[in-house]
């Protein structure tokens, strides 16, 4: 049996998604008529505090959609050094939205705001104006970790008082607000527009959401259109989605107790080393003690049943998720112990 802790996306719909599936009333959404859609789609813009919401195919689909909103080409979009956004969309921020990235390094996924504001373009005909900041919480390169409330509300306020508006890649937002035993809006209040993964720890198979206000969701259901995604009777992956927002979020903080039973069983190990601080589902570890690579490490553990991905040369992560017991989290430790 493989434990696969390569991510939280290998979760499979659970009976009660596949049922609502088989179940779901379906209808034509590029005709705004799947009245599952609607449903999961009011419901989302509820629990995200935003005025409405859309459905997509993918987190990358939301924030690409988000910046060819926001933005026209030749603007300049803030955002952190390794965000998802600027590290794993393929460039497409520049393929596709015709933007320019300006990063800005940040602390555990938290960039300072006193940084933002200073690179902030000023107006003068040499230089290309600011259309976005992205912030992205919990930041997947900075090991899940969540970037405090109080840091959002600060790079919220310089954007507002300079007419930029935010854009929350949320793809892991749910465990932010389980970690932190808040609400999403909590975070989305700080946001002008947010994208949430409903095919991460939520389990279901596919889809992610935007939201924003009506203006940015018409704006933005036609850049789905442009980009192919807009999707026919829809209610059919729609559903269990609807299952995931209803019954998935809480149980997330058994994924954190997984995460902190690993890391805290791996920090026992010799040559291994936890090198994030475990807020949500996910570990990050360095092998280099090891005397090996992290794909070198990914391929002796591969050997023994467990499943991880790189994550830098050395660094190696493990995500844990509804798809993985306590018990394969027992028996991960117990061969990392031997390898
Ligand atoms: C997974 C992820 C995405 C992209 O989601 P896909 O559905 O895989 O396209 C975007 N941002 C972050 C932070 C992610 O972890």
């Amino acid at each position: 049996m493989v434990i696969d802790l390569r991510s939280d996306t290998v979760t499979k719909p659970t009976e009660e998604m596949r049922k609502a599936a088989y179940e779901a009333e379906v209808g034509d959404d590029v005709y705004v008529e799947d009245p599952t859609v609607r449903k999961l789609e009011e419901m989302a813009a509820e629990m995200l505090g935003k005025e409405e919401a859309l459905f997509v195919t993918s987190g990358t689909q939301g924030n690409q959609m988000a910046v060819l909103t926001h933005c026209v080409p030749g603007n300049e979009i803030l955002l952190e050094e390794e965000s998802h956004i600027f590290y794993y969309e393929g460039g497409a921020i520049s393929a596709f939205a015709g933007v320019q990235p300006r990063t800005i390094k940040g602390t555990r996924g938290a960039m300072s705001p006193t940084m933002i504001e200073t690179a902030i373009r000023g107006d003068d005909i040499h230089l290309p104006e600011t259309g976005l900041i992205c912030v992205e919480n919990t930041h997947n390169r900075a090991g899940g970790a969540i970037v405090p409330l109080e840091n959002m509300a600060r790079i919220y306020d310089v954007a507002t008082s300079n007419n930029i508006p935010v854009h929350l890649d949320g793809a892991r937002l749910f465990n932010a607000a389980v970690g932190l035993g808040c609400s999403l809006k909590d975070f989305t209040q700080y946001t002008t527009t947010v994208q949430v993964c409903l095919s991460k720890g939520l389990g279901a198979p596919v889809g992610s959401i935007i939201a924003g206000d009506k203006n940015f969701i018409s704006r933005a259901r036609k850049w789905r259109k442009r980009l192919g995604g807009g999707l026919r009777q829809v209610g059919i992956i729609a559903a269990p989605g609807i299952v995931a927002l209803s019954s998935m979020i809480d149980r997330l903080s058994e994924d954190h107790d997984k995460a902190k039973k690993l890391s805290d069983g791996i920090s026992m190990i010799q040559g291994l080393t936890v090198v994030n601080q475990v807020d949500t589902n996910i570990v990050l570890v360095d092998v280099a003690k090891k005397g090996v690579t992290s794909v070198e490490f990914i391929e002796k553990l591969k050997e023994h049943g467990i499943l991880a991905v790189p994550f830098g040369q050395t660094v190696v992560r493990f995500t844990t998720h509804y798809d993985v017991t306590n018990e394969q989290i027992e028996s991960a430790l117990n061969i990392l112990n031997q390898c």
